[in-house]
């Protein structure tokens, strides 16, 4: 709860018109960390002592310099690819602005019987990270021609099925074929024909051609993996395409693409941070991979997941306590503590634990957890009296 607040409101205040103020620089960056220390610190409920780092990976919260910087980039790549100084190939998302009147929507119904006149089957598909797209032209039940072509490897299969149907309708026009069915498995395709908001101007450049084309296009769906001849030509032809040496038709990084590769260079820089961080060593041994989903919010055991706590080894770093255990035996470090103190023997034993069980493991099952939490607890208790 505290995290989606932390998120919703705080760092979007504090990142808000972060691309016209953010230089990144030291002070800058330790200023914003320092600033945001504390949501961090509320989400996990850890001890203060705790380091930036461990308190950001226990909590899922990417330091905020991060993605400062990330947000930044992206403004600027994506600004570009606005404005095409980046871009090359088609973009796919280029959007248009039709004035109220001019919209229409193109319908479509169910496919069920190969016409006796022309039928052209649309199809895309993604092999090994490899596009491919084809049309196929029949004439009743016989085949007359097709055509395949591969897509630069960026592309989605929807841009595939989008553009599969675009060359169909190209090639439609070309012949003067006078009545058409245009089939497809492709119900996002359809969807996007359909709809009346649709701004991009690849996908209404399909719906003017089709609206006004003095022929007659019938739009159909047809169930994929099913059978149906033509779909099934139509199929293998598009992954046929993708053996291709060369591409046929390279569209531009689309805008999702941008946004996903800063997310994970963003992320990925994290990590590297978090690897080479001298802080946080303890969180580390349990949290070796950073993690924007991950919320370790539990008061107890997160003195185990930090070794800030209630342990003598912490204790005696911060409070100038002894470092001995209270059970007067060993030193009041984690592993002890948990793992061997007889002061909690009898219910360690009630666990059952198999003799050299690490702690990282022992730490996801949830019996024991409920032993740390008790026996953390009982610490407290002792340290307070
Ligand atoms: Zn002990």
């Amino acid at each position: 709860m505290v995290k989606e607040v932390y998120q919703a409101i705080l760092e979007r205040i504090i990142l808000y018109g972060v691309e016209l103020w953010y230089r990144n620089g030291i002070k800058m960056n330790m200023k914003l960390l320092q600033i945001l220390r504390y949501p961090p610190l509320s989400i996990t409920k850890a001890y203060r002592t705790t380091s930036n780092e461990a308190l950001q990976v226990l909590s899922g919260c990417i330091p905020i310099d991060l993605k400062a910087q990330m947000l930044c980039e992206l403004d600027l790549k994506l600004r570009g690819v606005s404005d095409g100084s980046v871009s090359s190939g088609i973009d796919f998302e280029l959007e248009e602005k039709i004035i109220p009147w001019e919209v229409f929507r193109i319908n479509w119904s169910l496919y069920k019987n190969m016409c006796s006149f022309f039928s052209v089957f649309t199809d895309g598909s993604r092999m090994n990270g490899r596009i491919g797209g084809a049309y196929v032209i029949y004439y009743g039940n016989d085949e007359i021609d097709f055509s395949l072509f591969r897509l630069s490897d960026n592309s989605s299969v929807f841009m595939a099925e989008a553009f599969a149907i675009s060359k169909a309708v190209d090639e439609i026009i070309f012949r003067k074929m006078e009545y058409v069915d245009l089939i497809t498995d492709s119900r996002s395709t359809l969807m996007s024909l359909h709809s009346l908001k649709e701004k991009r101007r690849f996908i209404n450049n399909i719906k003017r051609k089709i609206a006004n084309y003095n022929g007659r296009i019938n739009l159909k769906w047809v169930k994929a993996h099913e059978g149906t001849m033509g779909n099934e030509r139509a199929d293998f032809l598009a992954k046929s395409a993708i053996d291709k040496e060369e591409i046929d038709i390279c569209f531009g990084e689309t805008k999702s693409e941008i946004k996903l590769l800063a997310k994970n260079k963003m992320i990925q820089c994290w990590q590297d941070r978090w690897n080479s961080s001298k802080k946080g060593k303890v969180t580390r041994s349990f949290f070796s991979k950073v993690c924007l989903n991950r919320v370790k919010g539990d008061f107890y055991l997160n003195q185990i997941f930090t070794g800030h706590g209630i342990f003598r080894t912490h204790q005696s770093r911060f409070f100038n306590k002894s470092i001995g255990c209270q059970c007067g035996r060993g030193v009041g470090d984690i592993t002890h503590v948990l793992l061997f103190c007889h002061l909690w023997k009898d219910k360690r034993d009630k666990l059952n634990i198999k003799a050299g069980t690490s702690l990282k493991y022992l730490m996801r099952w949830e019996k024991f957890q409920v032993f740390c939490r008790f026996v953390i607890q009982s610490l407290l208790n002792l340290e307070l009296n």
